[in-house]
């Protein structure tokens, strides 16, 4: 049942008694009344008036003043009939007294008269005794009816009373006692209320939110469990090396390939800090080097680790990737740990080094070859073998030129191969830069002069020593200059400065040529690299070959440039301080 419907039931039950026992009492107080009046109205009246008529008659009834109190209640008495013969009475004592009052003396006529009257009070008060005895039972049964009603409001009323409140409240705490289960996180929690009430109603949703919530809970873990094994594996199964580590750089996940190469167990490192795990391991220790830097430059060219493993010398790249996250709800992102990643680059290695050392061959192979094709070159222009004519010179010229071409070409993937093999033989010594950039300087002199451009030289006085090995930085120069004459306008300057600066000896090779856009800036230096859109011949090693040959001396080399108002490439070598 609806509890709106019985809290209307209940008060309206109220209402209906209440109105009920009302009009009840109010029915028989109005019966008990009209009795009374009755009794009052009609027959007390009649017995006055025969007393009144009586006292007349007894008083002298021929006195003017007794005979008209007589004539006055015996009229009233007329008007006052009311029991079964009264009325008889009335008349005769009406008709007898008109004759006593033609013979006032008459006593028998007096005595008929007083005994009509005492017959007419007899009469009434016979009435009146009939008519309280009604009296008496009207309100016996009142008092019994309206006690009868009384006590089974009274019933109704109090079993509302005793079932109502709590019929009401007992639904309501046992849900707070539920719905602070669920607060719990008890969510098997369930309330059984009367189906066909609002509770019911309020039962049901309440069972069907709990049981949602137990699903949804039970299912999310499920699913999360199920995701975290289906991760674990997917990294188990890489076949790269994986480490995971949390915010406090404990271990959260090594992978089976990690494993197998760092020679660790799972269950040894797994939860550790991986600092004490770098205490007695090489290869942790190097992987985390870069981890407890402020700043760990993470662009940084590396050379991969060489690590023996799988019963062979295998070559890995490190990755420190950082995981950050934006928890729910905030804006900042939070540093929540950093996975370590080694990429086997084993297999691109050992295809590196054999074509480094096919590459090294061919070009070794090549040289003598083209050094004779120049020995017979020269021979050729020797007049004392035979003169030739204009045309037959001309051919010898192309050839010498390419043979020039390719014999630099050859020397340049020389140079490369020993770069690459990591085999650059250094002479380091005190040398003269004035000489070194002299050389170079001779080397690319006809070349210069064939577009017309001015060579100057800004040699700084009292310039010390550069530690440089003189014939690697002379090609390095070298090919600077040819640089700068092959990017440079016809007719136009190009400048080498020589300056001592902090302590290091500075060599700038400035030019007014087409300069190079800023977004090729930061890779010219890489091998094979060209600007896109470059016609001029070239092969793209000259730039990296030399940044291998400074840095392998201890140096660095720099380019400015603003794009079509010229370069400018600076060397800087150790200086030999004199003490
Ligand atoms: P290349 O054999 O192509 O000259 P380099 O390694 O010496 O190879 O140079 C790489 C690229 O850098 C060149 O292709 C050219 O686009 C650019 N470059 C080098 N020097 C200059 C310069 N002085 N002015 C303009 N561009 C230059």
């Amino acid at each position: 049942m609806k509890i709106k419907f019985k809290l209307t039931l209940a008060v309206g039950l109220l209402f209906v008694m209440i109105a009920t026992l009302t009009t009840i009492s109010a029915i028989y107080i109005n019966r008990l009344s009209v009795d009374a009046k009755n009794i009052i109205k009609d027959n007390y009246n009649s017995v006055s008036y025969s007393r009144e008529m009586l006292i007349a008659l007894n008083n002298d009834i021929s006195r003017d003043i007794e005979n008209k109190r007589f004539l006055k209640y015996i009229e009233k008495e007329k008007n006052t009939i009311t029991e079964v013969g009264e009325k008889e009475l009335a008349n005769n004592i009406e008709h007898n007294f008109n004759l006593l009052q033609k013979n006032t003396n008459d006593s028998a006529l007096i005595q008929n008269i007083r005994k009509d009257i005492t017959d007419v009070m007899l009469l009434n008060m016979q009435a009146i005794q009939r008519k309280s005895a009604v009296a008496e039972e009207t309100a016996k049964n009142s008092i019994i009816i309206i006690s009868v009603v009384g006590t089974f409001c009274f019933l109704i009323a109090f079993t509302l009373l005793v079932n109502l409140p709590s019929n009401i409240a007992n639904p309501i705490s046992e849900l707070t006692n539920s719905i602070k289960q669920i607060a719990n996180k008890n969510y098997s929690e369930r309330v059984h209320f009367e189906s066909s009430s609002e509770f019911g109603d309020l039962a049901k949703s309440f069972n069907t939110m709990a049981q949602k919530l137990q699903e949804y809970t039970s299912s999310n873990l499920e699913k999360l469990l199920m995701s975290k094994k289906r991760i674990e594996t997917l990294i188990n199964n890489m076949s790269e090396p994986v480490i995971g580590l949390d915010e406090t750089k404990n271990i959260l996940f090594i992978n089976n390939e990690a494993l197998k190469i760092s020679g660790l167990k799972g269950e040894e490192v797994i939860g550790k800090p991986v600092q004490d795990i770098a205490m007695y391991n090489d290869l942790i220790r190097s992987l985390i080097q870069d981890l407890f830097k402020p700043n760990p430059l993470r662009d940084e060219k590396k050379q991969p680790l060489k690590i023996f493993a799988n019963n062979k010398e295998s070559f890995f790249e490190k990755e420190i990737i950082p995981i950050k996250i934006t928890p729910t709800g905030e804006d900042m992102e939070k540093h929540i740990g950093d996975v370590i990643l080694l990429r086997n680059v084993t297999t691109y290695k050992e295809l590196d080094l054999a074509k480094t050392n096919f590459i090294g061959t061919v070009s070794h192979e090549f040289k003598t070859p083209i050094a004779s094709i120049k020995m017979s070159l020269q021979l050729l222009e020797n007049e004392q073998i035979g003169t030739m004519n204009a045309e037959q010179k001309e051919l010898v010229n192309s050839i010498k030129e390419d043979t020039n071409r390719l014999l630099k070409f050859t020397g340049e993937l020389l140079n490369m191969t020993q770069v690459e093999s990591g085999s650059i033989h250094l002479e380091l010594q005190p040398s003269d830069t004035a000489e070194i950039i002299n050389y170079a300087l001779n080397t690319v002199k006809q070349t210069a002069e064939q577009k017309q451009i001015r060579v100057v030289l800004k040699i700084a006085e009292n310039l010390p020593k550069a530690m440089a090995d003189k014939e690697k930085t002379a090609w390095v120069i070298t090919n600077l200059l040819t640089n700068a004459i092959r990017y440079s306008h016809e007719n136009s300057i190009i400048t080498i400065q020589a300056i001592e600066s902090n302590e290091k000896v500075r060599i700038s090779v400035i030019d007014s040529g087409q300069g190079i856009a800023p977004e090729y800036l930061d890779k010219i230096f890489d091998r094979y690299f060209r600007v896109p859109g470059i016609k001029k011949e070239g092969t793209g090693l000259g730039l990296s070959i030399s940044k291998e040959f400074i840095e392998a001396q201890g140096g660095s080399i720099t380019v400015e440039s603003e794009f079509g108002s010229g370069s400018r490439f600076n060397v800087e070598l150790n200086s030999v301080q004199i003490i």
